[in-house]
């Protein structure tokens, strides 16, 4: 994905009626546009009932939270492999800090 910052929302009236995310800093008017979700889709003034109503696309949320930066590993160098736990170890864990 090439979907570079900055970014914003427009709500995309009916029949799309989702919330898409577009390159840029703001609308700059043009009719239509296309989407991080890669869909060229109509754009118009939103009212403030399609901010309201538009659910957000899940497709371009999940696009932008893949661009977003990395967070610190800060489990490097942890005893846990590789920072991810498991049910089973986090149970233990938790028994373990149960116990006086
Ligand atoms: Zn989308």
């Amino acid at each position: 994905m090439d979907f570079e910052n900055p970014h914003f929302w427009m709500p995309v009236p009916a029949p799309e009626g989702r919330r898409h995310a577009f390159r840029g800093r703001r609308w700059d008017g043009s009719p239509a546009l296309e989407s991080a979700c890669g869909s060229t889709l109509p754009l118009a003034t939103p009212s403030e009932m399609d901010w309201i109503q538009c659910p957000t696309c899940w497709y371009c949320w999940n696009v932008l939270l893949e661009q977003a930066p990395e967070p610190e590993d800060t489990c490097a160098g942890c005893p846990h492999d590789s920072g991810r736990r498991g049910p089973e170890s986090i149970r233990a864990e938790i028994e373990r800090s149960d116990t006086p």
